[in-house]
């Protein structure tokens, strides 16, 4: 989706988050879109997607990220929420062990509704709950290898490696266009 402006190119990308319910998802977007957390989860209401910009190598590169707004607690993520998708974050959650467990489930969802290269980030949310963490890192660490996935553990929370994750998530996408993959 690359335009030619007359300032040059402009970029928009569709990334999706996909995950089980209330691993953190729609925290994460608010955290990375507007830097606020919200406890009672109000965020995934009604929120269908949101526009961020980045900057990758001087360009601004605008993802267009999608939330699920409950989707997901159905089972019931439609074909249209996957369609166009070019990235996708796959989130659990560290202390929920079945989350986790659930990973490999989206990975084939995602795979099935998109057929052009996506680039995609394993996320282990809720890094702050180290106390009762379920998963490990190196679980999380050798999922993402032999899947071929980015992986970054996050905290919507505390707001540790969010706008990391989606930074790399989008330069992916950047790099894959660049190298004309898409
Ligand atoms: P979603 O269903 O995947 O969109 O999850 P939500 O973003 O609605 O979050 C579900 C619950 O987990 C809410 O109560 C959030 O406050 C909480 N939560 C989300 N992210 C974090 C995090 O990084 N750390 C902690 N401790 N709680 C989180
Ligand atoms: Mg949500």
């Amino acid at each position: 989706m690359a335009d030619d402006e007359a300032g040059g190119e402009e970029y928009l990308f569709k990334v999706v988050l996909i995950g089980d319910s209330a691993v953190g998802k729609s925290n994460l977007l608010s955290r990375f879109a507007r830097n606020e957390f919200d406890q009672n989860s109000k965020a995934t209401i009604g929120v269908e997607f949101q526009t961020q910009a980045v900057e990758i190598d001087g360009k601004e590169v605008k993802a267009q990220i999608w939330d699920t707004a409950g989707q997901e607690r159905f089972r019931a993520v439609t074909s249209a929420y996957y369609r166009g998708a070019v990235g996708a974050l796959v989130v659990y959650d560290i202390s929920r062990k079945t989350t986790f467990e659930s990973v490999e489930r989206w990975l084939n969802e995602l795979t099935m509704h998109c057929d052009t290269a996506v680039a995609k980030m394993l996320v282990g949310n809720k890094c702050d709950l180290e106390d009762i963490r379920d998963v490990s890192i190196e679980d999380g660490k050798s999922l993402a290898e032999e899947k071929g996935l980015f992986f970054m553990e996050t905290s919507a929370l505390d707001a540790t490696n969010v706008q990391e994750a989606f930074e790399v998530v989008i330069r992916e996408i950047y790099n894959n266009v660049s190298r004309k993959v898409l």
